[in-house]
């Protein structure tokens, strides 16, 4: 049985992080790092962005300074008695701590059964296989960050993209209405096409291709469909090990888990932010990268706590944000557009406190926005404008 001073288990921006903090303080400990993945880790945004667009596979992987990769093992178990991981070859491997770092994967809808899942580069090569094979039509089914980014992605390939949400169109859940109805018209205006306020009934599938009945009554005759609605957090495998989980794995400021010798890191760790006055989960690239560096330093004994306000981006065609905070269309937001949907600023308030700025197609103000929602002053609605 193979022992290390620190086991991570998953190997996605998170684990490749940890490996950077532990190595900032830890030169010579012996880190394993197990993933179900046949990849080492590597960049994922690129996935539905720059991989279409002449970024290559070769560009993507990320330094894992002499982590000892475990690959293409899934681990099964935790036994904190004796402080191993079983992988589901039924090997062990042993740790002095362990840090899990097992993300999310996409959820599956019940109707779509046969649809592409997109969350790795396995997919994504799944994916180009089957449009090199001669795909022409795909139907993307959720237009959050991962399906208004490929339907981007996958016109400008040239292929026809039916985007189906039953939201009330592309990014609803973060953006004022008005700016989700000029997305919704800009995309249009790309090719796709944006079927909002519906879902899918059925899919039946055919010998040239797939027909997705909708509950609004159309019929879509696609060559393939992806899902991409969201992902759950990968947390059984602490739950079965009786670690505390609720939405993702619960860690302490310093990402530990309760009083084991375990600690989570990035999109699966579920954390208090003192910002936002509240327990949240973290689903970006900069928080996987800060929150997987700052728990690597922890397992290496460094005791800090995390009290970053990660950002996050997308890109929209030749349109693009970056956003710091929470984004929630829920909230209280006050827009301050220079070009209407095209440049702005549109702040989110949470009765006086600001909790979250979008950045749309306004670059490099992020650590500007960060310390407005860090100062933690009370804005008056009409004190926020020009602001940023
Ligand atoms: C297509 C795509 C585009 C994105 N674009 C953006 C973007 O533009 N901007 C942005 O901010 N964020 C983006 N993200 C999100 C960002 O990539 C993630 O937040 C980040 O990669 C999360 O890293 P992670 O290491 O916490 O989790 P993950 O990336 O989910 O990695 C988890 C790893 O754990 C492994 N694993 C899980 N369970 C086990 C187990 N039991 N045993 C062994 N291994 C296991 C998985 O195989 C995987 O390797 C994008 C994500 C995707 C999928």
């Amino acid at each position: 049985m193979s022992s290390y001073d620190y086991l991570i288990v998953g190997g996605g921006m998170a684990a490749a992080a940890a490996v950077r903090g532990i190595r900032s303080l830890d030169h010579s400990a012996g880190i394993g790092l197990l993933s179900a993945e046949g990849d080492p880790p590597y960049r994922r945004p690129p996935l539905s962005k720059g991989l279409w667009s002449g970024e290559k596979e070769a560009d993507l992987p990320l330094p894992v300074d002499g982590a000892e990769l475990l690959l293409s093992r899934r681990a099964l178990r935790i036994d904190l008695a004796s402080r191993e991981v079983e992988d589901d070859r039924g090997e062990r491997h042993g740790f002095r701590k362990l840090l899990l770092a097992t993300g999310g994967r996409p959820r599956r809808l019940p109707e779509l059964e046969g649809a592409l899942l997109y969350r790795d580069l396995a997919d994504y090569r799944a994916l180009r296989r089957a449009l090199e094979a001669g795909v022409q039509s795909v139907a993307i089914v959720g237009a959050g960050f991962v399906g208004s980014e490929l339907a981007a992605a996958l016109t400008r390939a040239g292929k026809q993209v039916d985007l189906i949400t039953a939201g009330q169109g592309i990014g609803d859940r973060i953006f004022p209405p008005g700016l989700v109805e000029a997305l919704g018209r800009f995309y249009a205006e790309q090719g796709v096409r944006l079927h909002a306020e519906t879902s899918v009934k059925a899919q039946e599938h055919s010998s040239s291709g797939q027909q997705l009945l909708l509950t609004d009554g159309q019929r879509l005759n696609v060559d393939l469909v992806v899902c991409a609605v969201g992902i759950q957090p990968n947390s059984e495998l602490a739950a079965s090990a009786g670690l505390p989980v609720g939405d993702g794995i619960l860690v302490d400021p310093f990402g530990q888990v309760g009083e084991q010798p375990v600690y989570a890191a990035g999109d699966v760790a579920n954390f208090f932010s003192p910002f936002l006055s509240k327990r949240v989960r973290v689903e970006h690239e900069n928080h996987a990268d800060l929150h997987g560096e700052l728990v690597g330093r922890n397992l290496a004994g460094a005791g800090e706590p995390y009290l970053e306000i990660p950002f996050f981006y997308s890109d929209l065609f030749e349109l693009g944000y970056e956003a710091v905070g929470e984004l929630n269309a829920g909230l209280r937001v006050v827009e301050d557009w220079k070009e209407p949907y095209r440049e702005g600023v549109v702040y989110y308030l949470q009765g006086e406190r600001l909790s979250g700025v979008l950045l749309f197609g306004v670059w490099e103000k992020v650590e500007q926005a960060r310390g407005l929602i860090r100062s933690g002053r009370p804005f008056l609605p009409d004190e926020l404008p020009g602001q940023i």
